[in-house]
Parts: C-alpha cells; structure tokens; sequence
C-alpha cells in the first residue's frame, strides 16, 4: 500500500472506544470517556472509555467467574492451543487494520507495525498455543510407598498492565502465555495506546476464547491500574513499564493480597565498542540503529554507548551519518524509518534532555531538535551526545526517546565498571574478536541480556527480562509460564 492508501484507509476507519468485559463492548459505568489523539498529527482517533474502580470490580468478576465455571482453565491444552492458534491466524488476517491502529495511536512507522508488532504478536500467540499441549508435569523420585505428583496449574485472575511503546505485543507477552496456561485475564492497555488491545479482545472472541476471559479495561494508570493492583481478587499481576510505576505494583500487592508481581520495567542499556573489534563501523551501525529503532522508545534501547577512546572518532563520524537514515517522516508513508514519539507531555520530556545534558557539560554532536512541527505531531531528530561521563544525568536516567550518548573509556574492566554504574540491568552488549574478552565482559555486566557482536536479536525461544532495578521475572520462553502458574504437590500413600 502506498501512502496515500494509507492516509485514506485512516480517513475511514471506524474506531470503537469501549472496553470489553465479559464479552461485550462496554462504555464505562460513569459514562465518561478521555480523548484518543494521534501523535501523528493532533487528530482525535476516537473516544475511550474512561473506566474506574467499579469496571475493574466488573472485569474482575467476570474473570473469575469464567475461570471458576472452568471454561477455559478446564479445557485440554489441546483445545486452548486450537483456540490460539485460531487468534493468530486471525491476527495475520487483519494485519492492516491493526498495524493502522497501532501507528495512529502511538506514531511507529507503518512499515514496522505491519512487519514487526503485528508479525511478533502473532507469532507469540502460535508459539504458546503450539506450546502448551508440549509440556509435561513431574512425578517426584520419592519412596516406593508413595507417590507425590508436582503439577502446574494456572494462577487464577491475572492482571497485565502494560505501556505505550510495543502495545499490542507487550499484551501479547502477557496475555498469550496467560490464557495458555488456563488463566482469565483482565488487561490494562496504556492511556496512550487502547486501540489494538482493544481489538486483540475482539478477535479472541471471534477466534473461540470464551466470553468473560479476556477482559480490556480502558482508563488511566492511577484509576484502573492501582484498581488491580489493589484488587483481592487478582491473583497475579504482571507489568512492563517505568520502574517508578513497577514499584507501586510491589506496594499495592503488599497492601491488598500478596498478589503475585512480575515487572518488566526501564533500562539505561551499555553498548561497548572494543578496539578488539575488526569493523567498527559496523559495530557503530548497527548501535545507532538499534538506538533509533522505534523512536528510541525500547526499554533495550542501548542508549550508553561505551567506546574505547582508540575507536571513539570513527565510532562518533559512522553513528552520525547512520543516523541520517532515521529522519522523522510521515509514518503513514512506507518509506518512513522514524515516526513520531507518544505525545506532547514526552517529547517535551525527551527534548529536556538536550538542555540537561549541556548543563552537565556533555558535547551535542547531532539533532536535539523538533521536527515536522507544522504537523501538529511529536517529531524529534535523531540526537547523539559526545564525551558523556556516566554521572551525568543523560547517562543515568531512561530517555526513553531518540538520543544516545556516547561515553569514551580506555580500558576493558573501565568499560564494564562504567556498564554496571547504573539503577538498571536490562540489556547490554560487547563488540570484539578476542574470545576470552567476549566471556570476561559478558560475565562481568549484570544484566538479564548480553548480545555480543549484535544487537536486539529476537526470538521467541529466549527469556526476556532484566536484573536490578530492570525487573522481576522473564517475559518471552517457556521460562514465562511459570509466572502464570502456581505449583502443587500432591502425596499419595501407595498401600501399605
Ligand atoms: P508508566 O510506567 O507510567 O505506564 C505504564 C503503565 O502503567 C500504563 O498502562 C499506565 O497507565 C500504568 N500506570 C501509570 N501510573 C500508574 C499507577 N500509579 N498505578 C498503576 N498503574 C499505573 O510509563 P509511561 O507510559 O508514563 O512512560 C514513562 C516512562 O516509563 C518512560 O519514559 C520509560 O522510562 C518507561 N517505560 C518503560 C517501558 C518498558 O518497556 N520498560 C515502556 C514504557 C515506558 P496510563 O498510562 O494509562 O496512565
């Protein structure tokens, strides 16, 4: 499709805000809604309900009904696999639509949401459904005279509460191995980003999931998200956001249930550049690309790029001109690489950066800019910061947008003392040759993701998910499934 099938197939979509509980599309009980504005331009998408305490009682209810009636949590693994599989089939069927919701609302490229959001959350839902009927419980090596059965059985009502930056497929990392398991889920989409959640309800009740299973509630974080947090009746929550908000989920679980928490929250990635390394302009591309990817909205973001001072010019001269592959464009047009970030409230968060990093006395190499403001939209250029110093404000807190700081080291063990000076231990990465130096690093940086000679490689295979203040828990893997379920011994005297 072209741009201009783009732009006119957004002019005549029709967008329903309501939530979605226990299988119907519903306006919130207060009847009130908040405005769904496109970052893209300052168009108004549509309005969404704005939904409170006593939706969340509704949700909740019906989650717990349909898991007690166990018309989900009491089906074959087989069956839920079908059913998966089934949505995911469905999600591929409406590429499109959804990939269009997900650009309007959040301003990623089109070309990413059809080729990456829509691809990856379809291919979590398979791979969970293909998943379940796979595993098998464990019979314990007790004494002959007994027999004790370790099994898994799902947690009961999960809550997943998740942001703005991959919105469809961080519910798809919540919500896919939650229903595999045999859970009832009530989901939280961001403020920012309701539309695909929304939708991915929609279609698990055309794919076979029944009603009341899967739950979308619309609203604000400090309504609806403390709502489950503090519900008694949730009995997991899992999050994927700012750190600042994953720790009031370990408040409320504290104050409410003792609810089960799984976080996946903020990172403040190191990326280290080696001279031992034999193409450090490859090394470079491949950093300034991954750090723009997406508007620099990645909680993986390398955004602290530690270089050897031996390769640090080439380094800074390859990140500046990769960097003129993201300028911000139409994300509507095919051709656009960088889109458009959330809102107003963060590119003016993002832009403060610019003024905080010369203020702490970084060098401004690149951008630092807005751009496209005669769009209506939240468009900032590509930035790159020279002779950062990791104390610095730029190099301790997350971005969360299009700016990478580069920080110059002259040693390996000064480049991994720099890589572990931070709150987070999310991702990481080291570019060299020499073997030994590749463990040495990878041992030394505490993080829950290590690439070496690569970055932001993705399979679904692999555990997601950080040390530190990065997180609690995996996301991603069949390690994720065990956040969905609770284990159960059970004895059984064999005779006399
Ligand atoms: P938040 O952590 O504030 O929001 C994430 C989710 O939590 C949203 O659904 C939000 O709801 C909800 N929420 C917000 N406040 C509360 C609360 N008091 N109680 C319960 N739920 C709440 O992230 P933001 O969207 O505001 O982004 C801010 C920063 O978070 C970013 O700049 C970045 O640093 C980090 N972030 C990290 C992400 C990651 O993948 N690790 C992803 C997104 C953000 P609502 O927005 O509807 O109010």
């Amino acid at each position: 499709m072209t741009r201009e099938d783009w732009h006119n197939r957004a002019a005549s979509l029709q967008i329903d805000g309501r939530g979605l509980i226990d299988g119907k599309r519903v306006a919130s009980l207060s009847e009130e809604t908040f405005a769904s504005i496109s970052p893209i331009d300052g168009r108004l998408l549509t309005d969404v309900a704005l939904m409170g305490a006593q939706d969340v009682d509704l949700a909740v209810a019906s989650a717990r009904r349909t898991f007690e009636a166990g018309v989900w949590s009491g089906r074959a693994p087989a069956e839920r696999k079908a059913v998966l599989r089934r949505l995911a089939d469905l999600i591929r069927a409406h590429r499109d639509e959804l990939a269009l919701l997900e650009t309007l609302d959040m301003g990623k490229p089109i070309s990413d949401s059809t080729s990456i959001d829509v691809r990856a959350t379809s291919n979590c839902f398979d791979w969970y459904g293909e998943a379940i009927d796979k595993i098998y419980d464990e019979v314990a090596p007790t004494a002959a005279n007994t027999l004790a059965l370790v099994t898994k059985e799902p947690l009961g009502v999960v809550a997943a509460v998740v942001p703005w930056n991959f919105p469809m497929l961080m519910a798809a990392w919540k919500v896919a191995p939650a229903l595999a398991m045999g859970n009832s889920v009530v989901l939280k989409p961001a403020e920012q980003s309701s539309l695909t959640a929304l939708r991915l309800g929609e279609l698990a009740l055309e794919a076979g999931v029944p009603p009341g299973v899967f739950n979308v509630v619309t609203g604000l974080g400090p309504e609806v998200g403390r709502a489950l947090g503090l519900h008694m009746d949730v009995d997991g929550l899992f999050f994927t956001g700012s750190t600042q908000v994953g720790k009031y989920f370990m408040e409320y679980a504290a104050q409410s249930n003792l609810k089960k928490i799984g976080l996946e929250l903020g990172g403040k990635s190191p990326n280290i550049i080696l001279k031992s390394y034999r193409d450090t302009a490859h090394a470079a591309q491949t950093s300034a690309r991954s750090a723009f990817f997406n508007q620099g909205e990645m909680c993986t973001c390398p955004s602290r790029l530690i270089v050897e001072r031996a390769v640090h010019d080439e380094v800074v001269e390859v990140l500046t001109k990769t960097a003129a592959e993201f300028v911000p464009g139409d994300p509507l047009d095919p051709a656009t690489t960088m889109g458009a970030l959330v809102d107003h409230r963060h590119t003016e968060r993002v832009l403060g950066f610019v003024d905080t990093a010369r203020e702490d006395g970084a060098d401004l190499r690149l951008g630092g800019t807005r751009e496209r403001a005669e769009t209506g939209g939240c468009y900032v250029a590509p930035t790159i910061f020279d002779n950062v110093r990791n104390e610095m404000r730029v190099a301790q807190q997350e971005i969360f947008g299009p700016m990478l700081s580069v920080i110059p080291v002259d040693s390996v063990d000064e480049a991994i003392k720099v890589a572990n000076d931070s709150c987070y231990g999310l991702a990481s990465a080291v570019w060299t040759d020499d073997l030994s130096t590749a463990h040495h690093v990878s041992r030394g940086i505490r993080a829950g993701l290590v690439y070496v000679n690569c970055y932001d490689c993705d399979d679904m295979t692999v555990p997601f998910g950080g040390f530190k203040q990065s997180g609690i828990g995996r996301d991603k893997s069949l390690h994720a499934l065990d956040k969905y379920a609770e284990l159960k011994t059970t004895w059984i005297a064999l005779g006399r």
